[in-house]
């Protein structure tokens, strides 16, 4: 049966996109190619929240013909939904499918897989070209496989089992597309509009992956806290959160980036009510500045975030709070960024993802006439991070002596193994311990290289 590889770029809900695809095309038998380069297929996964992730999705096709040039590469994801032309364009693209088709990948390619085998097992490469093009496999122009992604109405899910390769803790997505139009943002209009899997779906597939001994899940989506708000009757995050406590044996959850809006009080209370659920929210900032939320469009002011924040902080004094901040949005000035850097200061964050202005095509922000020079975007990202940094060893030294409970991960050096605490903290624990396994994890204020 024929080989694949699969790549995966981007966030994570994308990264539950492929575990699913992976899973599928186990399924229909077909074998895991130890690497690109030994695949009849291989299957990427792209991003294109910014023109670095186009590019890098460029790169690994040009990387993948050079070095497997009999490979078949299907370009999947947000660059391939938005996009399609340009990857099609590219050599040794053989197929474009969008997120509108994604989950149609296995059992296209299984389908000729299977035709390929029954052909008396001539592999893919040997089969003449006539038999390639009735197959969509000649080496002529890629075949493109995209449709409306507003008319999207799954959620994706791979089947519960453990994680594959040196991924610890599953991700299960429970939320797709998102309905909000920031101004800077293209993701609905590759993902589609907000969409849930069922309650009942969501506590099955926590209890398979328990059951399958997962010890951590991470919840996740493209608007998480907007969970539930398509389904009749209509559900919240928070409600399947507190089913998944009673009716699961999960030992621990955590979520994975939430709107400001949506964190309400129940749900900080919920959180802080539960050992179960990890002390940590992520919660995308993008500006400190009001002037700058405005125009991104974004759902809250710098004042109603910063109470969040306090929020959390007083249920939860040792909780880790992250968050996104974009660098150089058009029309920032200096003063409009000093506001976002002393709005960061004077708050408990304990880390920042920090992205630098991407325009997108297709968005708002795109026909802006006051894009921000690259040398200035990467200065202010650069100042960003250096904040973000800071405030990461200031939450370390701060919870440096405690003892943490925290769960082994694949990564070990020499004579450690690192562990991940509920408050996002990276530890190394002396000894070559097996990963998925709980421990009692010493904090000490160095900083544990990235
Ligand atoms: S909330 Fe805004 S930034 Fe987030 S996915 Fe939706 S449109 Fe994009």
């Amino acid at each position: 049966m024929a080989t694949f590889s699969i790549q995966n770029f981007g966030c994570r809900a994308t990264e539950a996109d492929a575990s699913a695809l992976r899973a599928r095309m186990l399924e229909l038998g077909m074998t895991l190619a130890a690497g690109h380069e030994s695949a009849d297929f291989v299957v990427l996964n792209t991003c294109t929240v910014t023109a670095a992730a186009d590019a890098q999705a460029r790169d690994a096709v040009r990387k993948v013909h050079r070095e497997n040039p009999a490979a078949r590469i299907v370009v999947t994801g947000c660059y391939a939904q938005r996009a399609p032309e340009e990857l099609a364009a590219l050599d040794g693209v053989a197929w474009v499918v969008g997120n509108s088709h994604q989950m149609e990948i296995p059992a296209r390619i299984g389908a000729i897989a299977r035709a390929a085998s029954e052909s008396n097992f001539v592999s893919i490469s040997a089969l003449t070209a006539n038999e390639q093009d009735e197959m969509s496999l000649s080496r002529g122009p890629a075949k493109i496989l995209t449709g409306d992604i507003f008319a999207q109405a799954d959620v994706a899910i791979a089947p519960a089992a453990k994680p594959a390769g040196d991924r610890t803790r599953p991700i299960l997505k429970i939320q797709d597309g998102c309905n909000n139009r920031c101004s800077y943002c293209v993701i609905p209009f590759v993902r589609g509009r907000s969409r849930s899997l069922p309650p009942d779906t969501v506590v099955g597939e926590v209890s398979k992956l328990a059951e399958a001994g997962a010890r951590e899940i991470v919840l996740s989506g493209i608007n998480l806290g907007s969970y539930g708000r398509d389904l009749t009757p209509r559900a919240s995050l928070a409600g399947v959160v507190q089913r998944i406590l009673t009716e699961t044996q999960v030992e621990r959850l955590r979520c994975s980036s939430i709107e400001p809006q949506h964190v309400t009080e129940d749900f900080v209370a919920l959180v802080a009510g539960s050992p179960r659920i990890a002390p940590h929210f992520h919660m995308p900032l993008q500006s400190g500045c009001d002037r700058i939320l405005r125009a991104m469009h974004r759902w809250y002011r710098a004042e109603h975030y910063a109470e969040r924040v306090k929020l959390i902080a007083r249920a939860l004094p040792d909780a880790a709070i992250g968050a996104d901040v974009v660098a150089g949005f058009p029309g920032e000035t200096d003063e409009d960024f000093e506001t976002t850097v002393e709005f960061i200061e004077r708050l408990p964050f304990t880390y920042l993802h920090v992205f630098s202005f991407s325009s997108r095509p297709g968005t708002r922000a795109a026909e802006s006439n006051a894009l921000i020079p690259a040398k200035t975007i990467r200065s202010r990202a650069r100042a960003l991070r250096e904040l973000g940094q800071k405030k990461a060893e200031a939450f370390r030294a701060s919870q440096a002596g405690r003892t943490m409970r925290a769960l082994t991960l694949h990564r070990q050096g020499d004579g450690w193994t690192e562990a991940l605490t509920g408050n996002y903290l990276r530890v190394r624990i002396p000894g070559l311990v097996a990963a998925n396994d709980w421990c009692d994890a010493y904090v000490n204020a160095e900083k544990i290289s990235a």
